[in-house]
Formats: C-alpha cells, structure tokens, sequence
C-alpha cells in the first residue's frame, strides 16, 4: 500500500478516457431515487430503469400516486425488477407512506436540513443506508459528497484509498476519509464520479478475479503493483 494515496482526480480522468463520459443520471428527483433504488432487486442497471420507467408510466411516482395506483399498475413495473415482485409493491407503498406521513409527501424539505440530519431523515425509508443517502444528496446536488456503491468501494480501495475494514461501514468511511481532500467542489465532477468508479467495478474491477490485464489505471493501482511485485 503506498505511503500517500494515489491522486484521484487524475484516475477520474483516465476512467473518463477509457469509458466516456458518463450520460446524465435517469432521474435528480429525491423521492424517485428512492423508488429507482427499489422498484428491483438484483438486476442490471439497464433492467432497473426500464422498471423505473414503467412505474412512472403506469403508477405515476409521487407519494400520493403509489399510494392510490392500483395494485396491477406498480406490478407492471417491479415485474421487470426481478424476484418478489409482490414484496416490492408493498415496499413501494410504505415508501410513499412515510413521505407523506413525515415529510407532507415532499422530500426536497429533507435536502435543505444539516447534512447529518439529511442522511439520517433518508435513512428512514427503505433500503437507504449512508453511501445511498449520500448518493441522493450528491444526484439533487444538495451536498457535495461522493457517495460510492459497493463496486465504487471496491475500486478506490484497491487503489490505495484506505483499507479493508472489519465491516462494510467502517471501510466506506475509512475510503471517504482517505478521499476528502481530494474530491472537486463540483457536482458534475463528483457525479461522473460516481458513475465512472461504479462502472469501472462492473466492468472491469470485479470483486472477483479483476481484469487488471484491460484496466485504464493499473499502473496507478497498489493492488496491481502489489501482485506484480510478488
Ligand atoms: S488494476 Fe485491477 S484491481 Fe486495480 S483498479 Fe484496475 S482492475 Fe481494479
């Protein structure tokens, strides 16, 4: 592991070099991020936003409109969001409850609040720990945080930002830590950010036997150097 962490903006830009530069997130509305991030269930990127899409078209995604769609309507959508379609529409429901019960059925109150205030009221809904709330807060361009994926996780980390901790939580904070002094003031460069890391880990930087051998940055990447030297 080196001494001082890599210089991230200049891996941004080789990232940028190698995919392109990424296309514009499907949606920068706080409560339909938090749809998206449930309407599926392990599925490809591609899968969830044509579901997204659907329960857009059919159900309508204000909290008022899941609540008063039809069962059949939601289903159209979390069908194509893989297992338990059922399970989700009832997860759908309870989304759009507690928005309307907590937050009036607005949630753009919830980014005005003190960052730590707006991670927590996030939190509340399901499936929404800390890098998700993060991420919300990055999209709406509310606060300038790099909320990571679990792929962006993994890339930073095998490139020399912080370390593998005991668990998920203390890694991401660790890689966060590691990342401050780093990250640009500028919301279309976090946010290309977070889409290149995510889809470099996809990609190419996979939990499971990395294709190092095609990566844009190996040369800049302590776990590569490390394996080599071996
Ligand atoms: S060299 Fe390998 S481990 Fe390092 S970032 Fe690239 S794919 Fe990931």
């Amino acid at each position: 592991m080196p001494a001082t962490p890599p210089d991230l903006p200049k891996l941004i830009s080789m990232l940028a070099a190698h995919y392109g530069k990424p296309r514009s997130p499907i949606t920068t509305d706080p409560f339909e991020l938090i749809l998206l991030e449930n309407v599926a269930y392990l599925v490809s990127d591609e899968r969830r936003e044509e579901a997204f899409t659907t329960l857009r078209q059919y159900a309508g995604t204000k909290p008022h409109e899941i609540l008063s769609a039809a069962d059949e309507s939601i289903l159209k959508a979390t069908r194509l969001g893989g297992m338990h379609p059922e399970q989700r529409v009832n997860r759908l429901r309870e989304i759009a409850l507690i928005a309307m019960n907590e937050f009036d059925g607005d949630l753009r109150q919830v980014l005005k609040l003190p960052l730590p205030k707006a991670k927590q009221a996030l939190r509340k809904f399901s499936s929404i720990g800390e890098p998700s709330a993060e991420k919300i807060l990055l999209f709406t361009r509310s606060y300038p945080v790099l909320g990571l994926d679990s792929n962006g996780l993994r890339v930073l980390v095998r490139l020399g930002f912080g370390e593998e901790k005991k668990n998920y939580t203390a890694t991401y904070r660790a890689v966060q830590e590691a990342i401050r002094d780093q990250l640009k003031q500028n919301y279309d460069w976090l946010i290309s950010a977070h889409i290149l890391l995510r889809q470099h880990g996809k990609e190419l930087c996979k939990t499971n036997a990395p294709l190092c051998g095609k990566c844009p940055v190996k040369k800049r990447c302590a776990y590569f150097m490390t394996r080599e030297s071996r």
